[in-house]
């Protein structure tokens, strides 16, 4: 229950986005923290109880300093977190892992100072020790893992020490740290939970900005960016699909009767072109298919005609459509432009030449010719 609140799972839709965002500002974040801690190290040394061993005294912070310099050097460097949810992943591991050991020495260093100083000087390890934490834990609150397992190290053998030494103030001090680490860990959780709802919201406007709302095919704007996509592998295949005597659907049985045949013609394009090509509403009752010639075969452009034909409507008439078909480049948007005119030119032929039927921009195959004489 306890690893469910403070470190809950991630949904599977924006896992990756959350990596991202967390290794990139992970990195802006520990770069800061390495170099505050550097500043302080000094004060390491300084602040080591008198009869502190020497490593204790100076190989601690001194070790500390190199490690804070190295870190503050490899994180200046560009990492390309943002294009590679891999390498954020290794990141935010390796980082977890640096930051838990950094707070295992503290950690160390702290304990001994406390064991070893007297009685009116131990006071200041567990203040030294919680700003040090909670400054960690808010750098750190885009990972959660090491933002906790960083309260956790640092302060628990404190808190230990606290609670244990019979004396009264130390209880008190031991109280008020136990609540503000509270604190701390609710601030890493809320903040988890913030950053989920952000991501989740970002996700579902890009989603509504590609989609069409009446059918949830893509839009004309997301078929653009498929159509480039795949333009830049070679040439691609267009298919437009219009519905024949649309409006009269409209006038006769209604607006939103008409709406329904949509979502009908709409619902039989996704499933013929599967997962082989993408599919769009790019108007009223215009669609779009885009894929490689190889995916888009002759043979399924013909297939639409009479899939949509055969499909029962509920206004219970038959509703047929056009398909115009072109192949072209479309490794940029002029050339999607020339490619997108030719298959509309085709379609406009295909409405021209008694509408149910496929046209295509260069010379039809036999195949298509065939069913053009049968129609
Ligand atoms: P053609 O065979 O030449 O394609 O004729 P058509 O009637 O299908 O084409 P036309 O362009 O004359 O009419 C298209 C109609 O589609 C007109 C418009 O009111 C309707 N329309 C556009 N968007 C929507 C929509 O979202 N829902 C509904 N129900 N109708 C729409
Ligand atoms: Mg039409
Ligand atoms: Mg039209």
């Amino acid at each position: 229950m306890l690893r469910g609140y403070f470190l809950p799972d991630v949904p599977d839709a924006i896992r990756d986005e959350f990596v991202v965002r967390g290794a990139v500002q992970m990195q802006h974040n520990s770069r800061l923290l390495f170099f505050a801690l550097f500043l302080t190290t000094p004060t390491g040394a300084l602040a080591a109880a008198e009869g502190a061993t020497w490593w204790v005294r100076y190989g601690t912070p001194a070790a500390l300093a190199v490690f804070c310099l190295l870190g503050v050097w490899s994180l200046s460097r560009d990492l390309r977190l943002s294009t590679s949810v891999r390498r954020s992943r290794r990141f935010v591991r390796d980082a977890t892992v640096s930051s838990s050991l950094i707070a295992v020495s503290c950690s160390a260093w702290c304990v001994y100072s406390w064991l070893g100083a007297p009685p009116e000087e131990r006071i200041y390890y567990p203040i030294i020790i919680a700003l040090g934490a909670f400054s960690t834990a808010y750098c750190l609150s885009s990972a959660r893992t090491a933002a906790v397992l960083n309260l956790v190290i640092n302060l628990v053998p404190m808190l230990v020490l606290l609670y244990t030494s019979g004396n009264r103030m130390d209880l008190a001090v031991a109280v008020s740290l136990s609540v503000a680490a509270l604190f701390q860990l609710h601030m890493v959780h809320s903040h988890f939970h913030t950053v989920i709802d952000l991501l989740t919201l970002q996700r579902q406007s890009r989603e509504l900005a590609r989609t069409d709302p009446l059918t949830g095919l893509l839009n004309r704007r997301a078929l653009l960016d498929h159509a480039l996509e795949l333009g830049s592998e070679g040439p691609v295949r267009l298919l437009l699909v219009d519905i024949d005597h649309f409006k009269a659907i409209n006038d006769g049985h209604g607006h939103d009767m008409g709406d329904e045949v949509l979502k009908i013609v709409a619902e039989r394009l996704a499933r013929i072109a599967e997962i082989r090509a993408s599919v769009a509403r790019i108007g009223g009752e215009e669609f779009a298919l885009v894929g490689h010639a190889d995916d888009l075969p002759e043979a399924l452009a013909l297939a639409i005609l009479s899939e949509i034909r055969t499909a029962a409507m509920p206004h219970g008439r038959q509703v047929t459509v056009s398909v115009g078909l072109a192949d072209g480049s479309a490794s940029d948007e002029a050339d999607w432009r020339q490619l997108f005119n030719r298959a509309d030119s085709a379609l406009y032929a295909a409405k021209g030449n008694g509408r149910n039927r496929l046209e295509q921009a260069s010379p039809l195959p036999a195949l298509i010719a065939a069913r053009n004489a049968a129609a």
